[in-house]
């Protein structure tokens, strides 16, 4: 095991003590929750699939001026990230009707929505996240309102710019949600996006068929969760259709004598 201090284990993820100060390490665990983790499993190779899929698109999103805790991978289940103060919100970010907002408000599944719709849960396992709206935000003090304002413009930027993304390779973005923390660099703050993007945390439909290639699989029990996340990492290029996702210690890929 891990010499490294534990600072915090998620559902799916692990959070180590980094090298350097102010940094951590995010570990990708194999384990797949749903219904505030009622219903659990193992899916070996989840962790190893969404670690690779998340740095692509932090990558992506670096690249294109959004901030991120994303500094670099380190392995197949670990990435080095920046430390931030994590907003007690998960924002929730829709283009289409599906999950909670289908039952909510009797939108069929699958209804393309008239505009993006944000959404705001407060981040509470004990009350299974409830949804806030910007008042409860403010009045108790979870974010201010340039800080709202902030995470609302950053959330339509990624949500245009990752629609786009799966679109290039025939997935339909339905809906995500993102994590936001606060960074401070000498006196100044400034909010980053955290946490992970992955099909733990997207509803992605393939064009064609819209086949569901998330963790809706899991969720509804439909079985082919790992082949299905398989296939959007091969559809954005980031993993040879080969390479091992189960293998947990070294393998050996040559050598000499070969
Ligand atoms: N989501 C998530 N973590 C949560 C709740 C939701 O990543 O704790 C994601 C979910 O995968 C979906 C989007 O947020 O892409 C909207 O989820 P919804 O509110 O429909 O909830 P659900 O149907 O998953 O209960």
């Amino acid at each position: 095991m891990s010499r490294r201090r534990r600072i915090y284990e998620g559902k799916a993820k692990i959070l180590y003590e980094g090298p350097e100060p102010g940094t951590l390490i995010q570990f990708f665990k194999d384990d797949a929750t749903a219904f505030n983790a009622k219903k659990h499993e193992i899916i070996e190779g989840k962790g190893v699939l969404n670690n690779r899929i998340s740095e692509h698109i932090f990558t992506s999103l670096n690249r294109i001026g959004i901030p991120t805790h994303f500094i670099k991978r380190m392995n197949m289940r670990e990435q080095l990230i920046r430390e931030v103060e994590i907003i007690p919100l998960e924002i929730v970010v829709r283009n289409v009707a599906a999950g909670s907002l289908s039952k909510r408000l009797g939108i069929p599944e699958g209804e393309i929505l008239p505009r993006s719709v944000i959404e705001f849960y407060y981040k509470k396992d004990e009350l299974d996240d409830p949804m806030v709206s910007e008042e409860h935000i403010t009045a108790f003090g979870w974010a201010s309102p340039p800080e709202i304002d902030d995470m609302m413009s950053m959330a339509v930027r990624i949500n245009d710019f990752l629609s786009g993304l799966f679109l290039g390779v025939g997935i339909q973005l339905v809906d995500f949600k993102i994590e936001m923390g606060r960074l401070w660099e000498n006196d100044m703050m400034r909010i980053i996006l955290a946490d992970e993007i992955s099909p733990d945390s997207c509803r992605l439909w393939d064009i064609n068929t819209q086949e569901k290639m998330d963790k809706d699989r899991f969720r509804r029990d439909m079985g082919g969760m790992l082949e299905a996340y398989r296939e959007v990492a091969k559809r954005l290029g980031i993993m040879n259709e080969n390479e091992p996702v189960r293998s947990k210690g070294p393998r050996l890929v040559s050598s000499k004598d070969d």
